[in-house]
């Protein structure tokens, strides 16, 4: 029984039907074909619809509220599961090259619009222009990739221990997806999920954040019109814009077998036990807390730069961000001098602008989040080298964003098991240790219950092979001279652990690229006998 379909009092407020937008706003909206007054449908599936609550989304450059979303009402979320289901039935049947051509045609629709949507992105959720233009071109790239593995999704042939029998794994469409994403890649995480799903035989359910909507409905827009002109149901690309009460029912819903779900450890945690109470599939990927280590021969013109993006980068609301800046005692006094003259260089600004290298927080909690960790370590005693200090107030519009200054700080301990280290904060702040030895500092880079993104800077091969090997990085992505932050879609992203940690707490979710595709069908075991006799297995007699 799904508690979120048991029909509730509307908590809808009255809205005007029309709203002033600036222009800098309805130039972004406009040939996106988002409308610019009145209140948007959230809901699609293959129709557009939405009679529930209305959320707004709001700029976090400026504070205006640039649209008013109706969200799906219970028994509209109920319809649209049921369509999904149907379309998944549909896509099944079609070959898996035939899904590919359309994925293909998905791709050129999404590239056509690669600079609008980015600047959407940036727009609603807060990074900087570039960083969105990025972010539409992963999901080009795995448009690509999909398109090339709807010929390669193979299945094997199993040699069988019986005469004249032989065992086929067959990879079939698994059923409906859900995806449930995180505000911070609106378009990105969506697309690595919807185009293995598509190609894979699935039809998708996309639940985005509440707080990036139109990324959401501009991206599921440019879907539709290419599977209406393929006579490919609408709702083979269901989308449900909500809150956490969506997010639960799709989580209990029976029609979805596979959440993939992007966002918080708290979140996912929950996420992942209802999943597993009714035997569902789940792929976690969930917060990360990410260490550079520096090692004294490493090139620090390549080092600085990445660490400062990893850091300052997306305002440090990546997954991947590097929280955490392992230097070695015979190096430091340079890094930190040189990283500080970086951040001295950086001030916020309209993530709009081509020469903004540091947009807003994507939220006032957000700006709370940040205030408070700072004046907590301020309280622990930690030296703050960069930052810190107040923000000059930032000319109209932006007088009204969620601007701060980017922070490095040598907390008074270095230990992982306790805070700062311990835990992710989705802020730009940058905790710096100093080690002596790379085991200890590989050592503190595990301790932590996250094990996304790591990475080493060194030029020494022996350090090289400390690192990527068995004792050396435990995360799921583990690089060498090149930033934590910032992925290809070929590799499989998502978290390890093999620290004795309280838990794992980046999920063990792995998406976009390597082997990914197999989590989104369901292996058939198929033993076929072509012969006159009936064998069993492992010479089992049970002759009548
Ligand atoms: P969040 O957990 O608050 O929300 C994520 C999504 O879950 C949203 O769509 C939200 O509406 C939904 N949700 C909330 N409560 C729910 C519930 N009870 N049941 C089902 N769905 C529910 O996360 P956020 O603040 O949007 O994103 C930031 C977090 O996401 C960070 O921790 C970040 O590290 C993580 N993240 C991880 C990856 C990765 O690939 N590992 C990528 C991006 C973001």
């Amino acid at each position: 029984m799904l508690s979120f379909l048991t029909p509730k009092l509307p908590s809808v407020r009255i809205l005007p039907v029309s709203r002033s937008l600036s222009s800098r706003a309805s130039a972004i909206l406009r040939p996106l074909d988002i409308p610019l007054s009145g209140e948007i449908a959230g809901a699609y599936d293959g129709s557009w619809k939405g009679s529930g609550d209305i959320l707004e989304s709001v700029c976090p450059s400026t504070g205006e509220i640039i649209a008013r979303i109706r969200t799906a009402s219970p028994s509209e979320l109920h319809e649209t599961l049921d369509k999904t289901r149907d379309a998944y039935k549909h896509l099944r049947a079609l070959p898996a090259p035939r899904r590919g051509e359309i994925l293909r045609q998905i791709r050129e629709s999404i590239a056509s619009k690669r600079e609008a949507l980015g600047a959407l992105v940036s727009l609603e959720m807060g990074k900087i222009r570039t960083e969105g233009v990025g972010e539409v071109q992963e999901f080009v790239d795995i448009c690509d990739s999909a398109v090339g593995l709807s010929r390669m999704m193979n299945g094997r042939v199993v040699n069988s221990e019986r005469p004249g029998h032989s065992i086929l794994e067959v990879p079939n469409p698994l059923g409906v997806v859900g995806v449930i994403s995180a505000f911070n890649f609106p378009v990105a995480v969506y697309g690595w999920n919807f185009a293995l799903s598509f190609a894979a035989g699935n039809a998708t359910l996309w639940k985005p954040s509440p707080t990036t909507p139109l990324c959401a409905i501009a991206v599921t827009k440019l879907i539709a019109r290419v599977l209406e002109a393929n006579d490919v149901p609408g709702a083979a690309a269901s989308l449900v814009v909500g809150g956490s009460d969506i997010g639960e029912a799709i989580v209990q819903a029976s029609e979805v077998d596979l959440v993939s779900f992007t966002g918080s450890e708290k979140v996912g945690r929950e996420v992942g036990r209802a999943v597993q109470s009714r035997f569902g599939k789940t792929i976690l990927e969930l917060g990360g807390n990410n260490a550079a280590v520096v090692m004294p021969d490493a090139d620090l013109s390549l080092a600085v730069p990445a660490i400062g993006f990893g850091a300052i980068g997306t305002a440090g609301q990546r997954c991947t961000s590097t929280r955490r800046l392992y230097v070695h005692r015979s190096i430091s006094d340079k890094v930190l001098r040189a990283l500080s003259g970086l951040y001295s260089a950086i001030s916020p600004g309209d993530p709009l602008e081509s020469t903004t290298l540091l947009g807003p927080l994507h939220s006032k909690t957000a700006v709370n989040t940040y205030v408070t960790a700072l004046t907590s370590l301020r309280a622990s005693g930690a030296e703050i080298l960069s930052g810190g200090d107040d923000l000059e107030p930032l000319p109209a519009p932006l007088a009204t964003g969620n601007y701060v200054k980017p922070v490095i700080a040598i907390p008074r301990t270095h230990d992982p098991l306790k805070e700062p280290w311990n835990k992710e904060l989705f802020v730009p702040i940058l905790n710096v240790a100093i080690f002596d030895h790379l085991e200890d500092a590989i050592n503190w880079n595990n301790a932590v219950p996250q094990g996304l993104s790591s990475s080493l800077w060194t030029r020494d091969i022996r350090n090289v092979g400390k690192w990527i090997g068995p004792s050396g990085s435990d995360a799921g992505i583990v690089n060498v001279n090149v930033g934590t932050s910032g992925a290809e879609i070929g590799a499989a992203f998502g978290g390890n652990k093999v620290h004795k940690c309280l838990s794992q707490s980046t999920g063990w979710g792995r998406e976009s690229g390597g082997d990914a595709w197999k989590q989104y069908v369901r292996w058939s075991a198929c033993t076929i006998n072509f012969s006159d006799n009936a064998p069993l297995a492992q010479g089992v007699n049970f002759s009548i």
